[in-house]
């Protein structure tokens, strides 16, 4: 289709008294030439019909609707083929600014300019798509009853599933359990684990292939292009050959969890009498009765110890969530073995969230268990026989000692993910091994390898990633991912953990888990065998290119990638992997030779909307304002602001921006040179406790801005000239106090010196 631009300016809303419209036309129709520009007098519902037919009649190719925000359209009723931008003259100017001012006017022109540079640089996104088919089944790690789920409830839709456990036996921990918690009302009875006829189910099901002792020797590729090889884990080792190699589209991490080990004061390991609760669940199982294990004599009472020693809250600092519950579980097998025993159970915090309150009642209903809140000291056994446990600070205010039989801890969750500590330590070991100076210290690095190797988190998917082999996890281990937002995702595109090893959940809450990653899996392979982005784009056919003949190799992209998207060749040149892209544009950026771009979002498109704007000289004491919003967080906050009607500084112009990450440094330095005065970024809150969309892209954002700062320095301009911000989209409020502020700091230390030069 020919290029044929369209403006459709929006006088409802008050627009048409606040503006001089005829004026707005005009830079439209004189300054940039635009054949076909009329007014309507709004733009939502029916309304649109008349945009869209216009669009029809004129034969428009591009059009841009200067009227209610782009956030406000509540449905997109344009043809596909037309590229429709909109500008929110209302919140982002009317609603903010004055009526009739010649400073709303100006603002509302430069947008006019700002939008129409921008679609004149826009390109229609053309989809990713391989020569190669694109693969759309699904391959599960781990055979507990998160895995074992997931792979169910994704063969039931109709996809098909391998699934692999490092064990001969599948089932994972639930397979361990005697009895499980209640899981339907009255939530009072223990219930069969329910484990087999799952295992069978998933056995005999026509669409799941299960792979027994193994594990992912290598994982290359992309979503819907995931090169898999198998190992076995017999024997710990790959021999020769791999045990099987296919292709699938995405994957679910569901290797669960292991226990942490108790705090030191509580005698684990030294006193055989003292157990985990997974031991005791063990014993029960096989044995059908407790017995200490000591002598084998039949145990009469318990002291449970929760929070594996909770005093120390270094030790495991979270909860694990199932502890509590399994504590009373356990003292009720105590109780149904001999009806006169007793269950001590010693607490800091008794947690039972939701209907398994009723289960908690029922435990205190029950005479021979008895609940004491009190940190524990020690674990004596001094005569050989009966254990003392000794508590401080209990419910009533005493210090008491309880002489049990055993003591039963509760050994925290930790998630059987990648250990980062144990890769490093692992690859320090290999060269060791192999560059070692004495043979002492080579046999040394040999036996940490094996150990190593035999260390379960150490690897686990293989990824043949640049940026590691395995999901980056946060403090505690489990994968990294947007939890407030997108809480099944993770840094990986087409990998989705879920159970126990993102976050520690009991078994019915693992199976929730598991239907929800097997969703976000099945989304992943539709979406991306239609060329298009999984979150937080959903949807987005664009995807980043590379003019590689300018590539420096300079490896800026691959290391900042928050999703470890590109990999490099042997020179290090870049190479991307379309399917695992999230669109957020960190490379572009990153990239120091603004060689990164995509279609409809470029260095050279952003850096023509700055140039766009009208900058009045320095004797119209006019400053102009440049500030680049994040498009998730801070550009809706700026709606909110102009809904409430909050008035700020006319001399800002925004620019919303995919992530503040990708935000380049020549925007700044074309801002500077066009005249522009300071110029503010707002992006989302970075840290561990981040909001950004793109996990990093916030934080190399602020990263970057020290070095933009010392080049404004360098050239002789005060750094505060640049201003970032960390913004949640409900602290609206702020955006006029951080363009006023802003702009009287400007006024103080005056215009930009370089402005029309
Ligand atoms: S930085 Fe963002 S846009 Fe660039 S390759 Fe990585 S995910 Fe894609
Ligand atoms: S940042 Fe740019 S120059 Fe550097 S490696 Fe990536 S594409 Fe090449």
């Amino acid at each position: 289709m020919e290029e044929k631009i369209g403006v459709f300016i929006c006088t409802g809303y008050g627009i048409g008294e606040a503006i001089d419209i005829e004026a707005l036309s005009k830079v439209a129709t004189e300054e940039y030439s635009v054949p076909y520009c009329r007014t309507v007098r709004s733009c939502e519902k029916s309304d649109l019909n008349i945009i869209v037919e216009d669009i029809e009649k004129e034969e428009l190719s591009k059009v841009l609707i200067a009227g209610i925000s782009p956030r406000r359209y509540e449905e997109d009723v344009f043809p596909g083929d037309v590229i429709v931008e909109k500008l929110g003259l209302r919140e982002h100017v009317v609603w903010s600014q004055p009526p009739n001012e010649e400073d709303t006017q100006m603002l509302a022109e430069d947008y006019i300019r700002m939008y129409l540079t921008k679609l004149q640089k826009f390109e229609p996104p053309e989809p990713f798509q391989p020569e190669e088919t694109l693969n759309k089944s699904i391959l599960v790690v781990g055979g507990g009853v998160t895995g074992l789920t997931a792979a169910l409830e994704a063969a039931k839709t109709g996809y098909d599933v391998r699934l692999i456990d490092k064990s001969e036996k599948l089932g994972g921990w639930l397979s361990k359990q005697y009895r499980s918690i209640p899981s339907k009302p009255p939530f009072r009875d223990l219930e069969d684990n329910g484990i087999d006829a799952l295992i069978k189910e998933v056995d005999e099901h026509p669409l799941i292939k299960v792979y027994r002792s193994a594990a992912a020797a290598r994982i290359e590729g992309a979503p819907g292009l995931f090169d898999v090889s198998l190992k076995s884990t017999k024997n710990g080792k790959t021999e020769g050959e791999p045990l099987d190699t296919f292709r699938v589209g995405s994957i679910i991490q569901a290797t669960g969890w292991k226990p942490k080990e108790p705090r030191e004061n509580l005698s684990y390991g030294k006193i055989p009498d003292v157990i985990r609760n997974i031991e005791l669940e063990e014993m029960v199982k096989e044995n059908g009765k407790i017995v200490r294990p000591s002598d084998g004599k039949e145990v009469k009472s318990i002291a449970f110890i929760q929070c594996g020693g909770s005093i120390d809250k270094k030790h495991h600092s979270y909860c694990s969530s199932i502890c509590c519950l399994n504590a009373l579980k356990q003292a009720m097998y105590l109780r149904e073995q001999d009806d006169n025993a007793k269950a001590y159970i010693f607490y800091e915090f008794i947690r039972t969230p939701g209907f398994y309150e009723d289960f908690y009642r029922k435990a205190q209903e029950e005479p021979g268990i008895f609940f004491t809140k009190g940190e524990i000291t020690g674990v004596k056994n001094e005569n050989g026989g009966k254990l003392l446990v000794s508590a401080l600070n209990t419910m009533p205010g005493d210090n008491i000692e309880v002489e049990v039989d055993l003591v039963v801890l509760a050994a925290g969750m930790i998630p059987n993910s990648a250990d980062g500590e144990a890769i490093r330590a692992l690859e320090d070991a290999k060269i060791t091994a192999e560059k070692g100076e004495t043979d002492v210290q080579r046999d040394a690095a040999k036996e940490k390898i094996a150990k190593l190797e035999e260390h379960e988190g150490t690897e686990i998917l293989n990824l043949g990633y640049r940026q590691g082999p395995d999901l980056p996890t946060l403090e505690y281990g489990f994968p990294d991912s947007h939890f407030i937002c997108f809480p099944y995702e993770s840094r990986r595109t087409g990998i989705y953990p879920a159970g126990s090893v993102r976050q520690p959940m009991d078994s019915l809450s693992s199976k929730e888990d598991a239907a929800g990653a097997a969703l976000k899996a099945i989304q992943c392979v539709e979406m991306t065998d239609r060329g298009e982005a999984v979150h937080p784009r959903a949807g987005d056919k664009s995807y980043p290119d590379f003019f590689m003949q300018r590539c420096t190799q300079c490896k800026r992209c691959t290391e900042e990638c928050p999703f470890g998207v590109l990999n490099e060749d042997e020179k290090g040149t870049p190479l991307l992997s379309a399917t695992r892209c999230r669109r957020c544009g960190v490379c572009m950026g990153a990239c120091p030779e603004r060689i990164v771009s995509f279609k409809d979002f470029s260095v050279n498109m952003i850096a023509s909307m700055i140039k766009a704007v009208n900058v009045p000289d320095e004797f119209e004491e006019k400053p102009r304002i440049l500030a680049l919003l994040c498009e998730n967080d801070a550009f809706p906050a700026l709606d909110l602001a102009g809904q409430h009607g909050l008035q700020y500084s006319p001399f800002v112009r925004v620019i919303p921006v995919r992530c503040l990450g990708s935000v380049n440094s020549i925007w700044i330095s074309e801002a500077i040179s066009t005249g522009f005065d300071g110029i503010i970024l707002i992006g989302c809150k970075y840290g561990d406790d981040y909001q950004c969309h793109f996990c990093k892209g916030s934080e190399l954002a602020f990263a970057r801005g020290d070095n933009i700062r010392e080049k404004l320095e360098q050239m002789q301009m005060e750094n505060q000239r640049v201003e970032l911000h960390e913004l949640q989209i409900s602290d609206y409020e702020r955006i006029p106090e951080i363009f006023n502020s802003f702009a009287e700091m400007i006024e103080e230390i005056g215009m930009n010196p370089f402005k029309g030069m």
